[in-house]
């Protein structure tokens, strides 16, 4: 099966490399995706209030982030292969992004951690095109930032607002762009950052 079901949420089934894959080809054939790394408190979260949990259900793909998840899946006899990291997921893009020039957007965090993640990604992967970044404390309902994403064309944006709000803003969103691999990063534009 493509999908386990864990606390209610269809977590994908697949290995790290078939995830980078799907999301890959998503990628170059312009196919617009909202993916949800999901560890075991997302899940746990969405489980407690119906509105993120309808929020997590419109993701195209929620991934396994975290070992708890996978040792559930094991309990209920339905395993899942493996442990999918979004930061993992997030170093793995970005390597192929310097490898393919995918343009990517960053989206989150404080002010600085923003800057000092753009800085270090643009070191790191100097091919990779950064189209565009804003921290995360901004008004949405202004629509600015969004505009500025439109314009940008970005093949990935990273959204960190920490959980709920970076999964509530891109499917708030998501319906204003017609391309982009959209993914919610939590905490690791802290450690880019760092
Ligand atoms: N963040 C943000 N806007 C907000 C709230 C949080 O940009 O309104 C950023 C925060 O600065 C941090 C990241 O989101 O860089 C992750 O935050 P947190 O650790 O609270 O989220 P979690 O890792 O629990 O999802």
């Amino acid at each position: 099966k493509n999908t386990v079901n864990v606390l209610g949420i269809e977590f994908i089934n697949k290995n790290f490399n078939e995830v980078i894959e799907i999301l890959k080809n998503n990628i170059q054939s312009n196919k617009k995706s909202f993916v949800v790394t999901a560890n075991p408190e997302i899940a746990m979260f969405a489980y407690e209030h119906p509105d993120y949990n309808a929020i997590v259900q419109l993701a195209d793909m929620v991934v396994p982030d975290g070992i708890g998840i996978v040792m559930a899946s094991k309990i209920l006899n339905t395993p899942i292969q493996e442990r999918v990291a979004g930061f993992d997921l997030t170093v793995r893009l970005l390597e192929l992004g310097n490898e393919h020039k995918w343009r990517i957007y960053l989206l989150g965090g404080k002010e600085e951690t923003n800057k000092k993640a753009v800085a270090n990604i643009a070191s790191r992967y100097p091919q990779l095109q950064i189209v565009g970044s804003h921290h995360g404390y901004f008004d949405w309902k202004e629509g600015i930032v969004t505009e500025e994403i439109q314009a940008a064309k970005p093949d990935i944006v990273f959204v960190a607002l920490g959980y709920p709000r970076q999964e509530e803003w891109i499917v708030e969103n998501l319906p204003r762009f017609s391309k982009g691999l959209f993914m919610g990063v939590g905490g690791s534009i802290d450690v880019l950052a760092g």
